[in-house]
């Protein structure tokens, strides 16, 4: 379909109409805290906990987070010769969200030659084109082996207080496990996703049958395992499913086949585009990793999404061919009339077409027609997380799972036997919450823990006006800190390790370089933050960002975020722009910007 056959104003009105549905006053409080007699949810059902004697010696680095911005760092603060690296983490073992995202059908929607880092340095291929969470699982583990991290790794540990020591030149870090140690550097990858919540649905703990979320799966109660053998303890239950996103959309089909019967509970539907995952063929795959083939396809991938102008798109995937649309709809405005408007209505003229396909593939899987109507998804693309499957929505045609649309308005109520929708009980045993993450609370609030920098600076509070950074790394005022993570930096959100990495090498040089030059401090001069965040103001913010966007929490629920979201972009002229200007800062060595003390 051409973008001249399409009935623009009426996609547009149709778009807004769905929003307007949506949106509710309470925005992000709409979702209750995981604690007091919730806080079960969030207990660990994979690892027991192991005692050990708290830790209370000097450590050159500790970082806080084991997922891949943790494992990355900690790989290459080794290999730059810096052997003393504690990595400090809340779950029983290395892997961050993909220790505790185990649900059946876990996989990773970026594909597995860019998305798993280290592959050349471990020497892995990943075995499908999207891998699943076991092999992620597994590679996080195999890093952590590669590189020696287990050594020094602190387990089931939260860190309650990081303080700046001037004196000496230090952070003292103390723990729920009775930690108490001092570190030279620090860095933080906590993670923007990871503190699971549960929707405010009146009378949620009122539930008497089983319940958990999606990030804390109870194989105990359903069988089955992540690797995806049939949950058999299912086969006698009705099982609810809230919610809709992209973990509901991977492990629905799972629940689908063990459940007596299945109701997913929808407040607004996913964008489901084509998967085509396959096997990696090891022939090829000898043929492409050739020496430094992954920071090759790494920047391709991010030159075809965000910003640049590859000749070849080497990963060929659903958010390459968003990208290849849009560049290919302004390719064909005349030279004199690529202003900004016209773009912006050639990005929303191939926005239109690419979510007619998506939703045109609906009818064409799902049989009932009615169900397949309320599987559509209306918004732009981008205005929530793109989700790409090829047995999500033809599980909808077993007669064993009932798609509950609330129209929007969500579960109206829970008790002790069942939810209602619409004045209507529907029974269950169990309640499953793929209701997703705590996501736009403060960071304290999301970290479990403060900073407390020099003269004893809160960062919460240097932040209360919004996030303040050189590069979204260092930070005046909290020397020898790096926080790792993509805003204020690349805001690569199409395959976030790629930030992870780039991050990771420059912490690696930057510690490297104060050692050799004899130096205990580093620390960004405030001018030189302030000029970076001058630098940030001017980025133009995520489309995603937009009001006209059904609620979710790209957009902060449909609410005005504030003017200290205005912080929360990347450089300016893109991922590729500046990961390019990156490495010429760092290939330089004077890291214009930092003082070494
Ligand atoms: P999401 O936040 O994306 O989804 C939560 C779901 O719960 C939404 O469908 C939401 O509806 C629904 N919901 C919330 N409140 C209610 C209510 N009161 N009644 C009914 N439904 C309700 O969480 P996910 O765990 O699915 O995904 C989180 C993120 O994790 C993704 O966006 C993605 O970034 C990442 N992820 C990545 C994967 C991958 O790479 N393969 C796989 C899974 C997750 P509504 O949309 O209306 O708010």
């Amino acid at each position: 379909m051409s973008a001249s056959t399409l009935d623009k104003d009426a996609i547009r009105r149709k778009y807004l109409q769905e929003r307007d549905k949506r949106l509710r006053a309470d925005g992000n409080q709409q979702y209750v805290q995981l604690k007091d007699q919730l806080a079960h949810y969030l207990e660990d059902p994979y690892t027991p906990l192991k005692p050990r004697a708290p830790r209370t010696s000097h450590v050159t680095f500790a970082f806080i987070g084991g997922g891949f911005g943790g494992l990355c760092t900690g790989a290459r603060l080794k290999e730059a010769g810096i052997e003393d690296v504690c990595i400090i983490e809340k779950a029983g073992d290395f892997g961050g969200t993909w220790y505790w995202n185990r649900y059946p059908g876990a996989q990773c929607d970026t594909a597995s030659m860019i998305y798993m880092p280290l592959l050349e340095e471990t020497g892995h291929m990943p075995t499908e084109k999207y891998a699943h969470a076991p092999e992620i699982l597994a590679h996080c583990q195999r890093i952590g082996r590669h590189y020696k991290l287990y050594d020094q790794a602190l387990f089931h540990t939260e860190v309650k207080e990081l303080t700046w020591e001037q004196a000496d030149a230090r952070w003292r870090i103390r723990t729920n496990r009775g930690d108490d140690f001092t570190a030279q550097y620090i860095g933080l990858a906590t993670g923007p996703l990871h503190v699971p919540k549960l929707p405010g649905i009146p009378g949620i703990e009122s539930f008497k049958g089983h319940s958990f979320h999606t990030s804390r799966w109870d194989y105990e109660y359903t069988g089955g395992d992540p690797l995806g053998a049939p949950m058999t303890r299912l086969a006698d239950k009705r099982v609810a499913i809230i919610g809709t996103g992209a973990t509901s959309v991977q492990c629905v089909p799972h629940l689908a086949r063990s459940c007596k019967q299945l109701l997913v509970f929808q407040r607004t539907p996913s964008s489901v585009d084509v998967r085509n995952n396959q096997p990696i063929d090891p022939q090829w795959f000898a043929s492409v990793a050739t020496p430094g083939w992954q920071q090759r396809w790494l920047e391709n991938f991010t030159a075809n999404q965000a910003g640049g102008n590859a000749e070849v798109d080497l990963v060929q995937d659903g958010w390459t061919d968003l990208a290849r649309r849009i560049r290919a709809a302004i390719a064909k405005l005349p030279r004199e009339a690529r202003t900004v408007p016209n773009m912006l209505a050639a990005y929303e003229d191939a926005d239109y077409q690419k979510m007619e396909e998506i939703r045109a593939r609906v009818d064409t899987i799902v049989q009932d027609q009615e169900t397949a109507a309320r599987l559509k998804a209306w918004y732009r693309q981008l205005c929530k997380r793109p989700c790409f499957h090829d047995a999500y929505l033809q599980a909808f045609n077993n007669p064993n799972v009932t798609l509950v649309d609330t129209d929007g308005k969500g579960v109206e109520r829970i008790d002790e036997t069942g939810l209602v929708v619409a004045g209507k009980h529907y029974p269950v045993d169990c309640i499953i919450y793929a209701s997703g993450f705590e996501v736009g609370t403060e960071y304290k609030r999301r970290a479990g823990f403060d900073l407390t920098g020099r003269d004893g600076l809160k960062l919460s509070e240097y932040w209360s006006a919004g996030m303040h950074s050189k590069h979204g790394m260092h930070v005046h005022g909290f020397p020898n800190a790096f926080f790792v993570q993509p805003t204020q930096g690349a805001n690569l959100i199409s395959n976030v390790p790629h930030n992870l990495t780039e991050a990771a090498r420059t912490i690696a040089i930057l510690v490297r370089h104060a050692r050799e030059q004899g130096k205990r401090e580093i620390e960004v001069t405030k001018e030189a933050e302030d000029a970076w965040v001058a630098l940030m103001l001017t980025a133009v913010g995520r489309m995603t960002q937009s009001p006209d966007c059904t609620p979710g929490y790209y957009n902060n629920e449909g609410l005005d975020p504030g003017p200290a979201a205005r912080l929360n972009v990347g450089y300016p002229e893109g991922a590729t722009a500046y990961f390019r200007y990156l490495e010429a800062w760092r290939s330089k060595g004077d890291f214009e910007g930092l003082a070494f003390r």
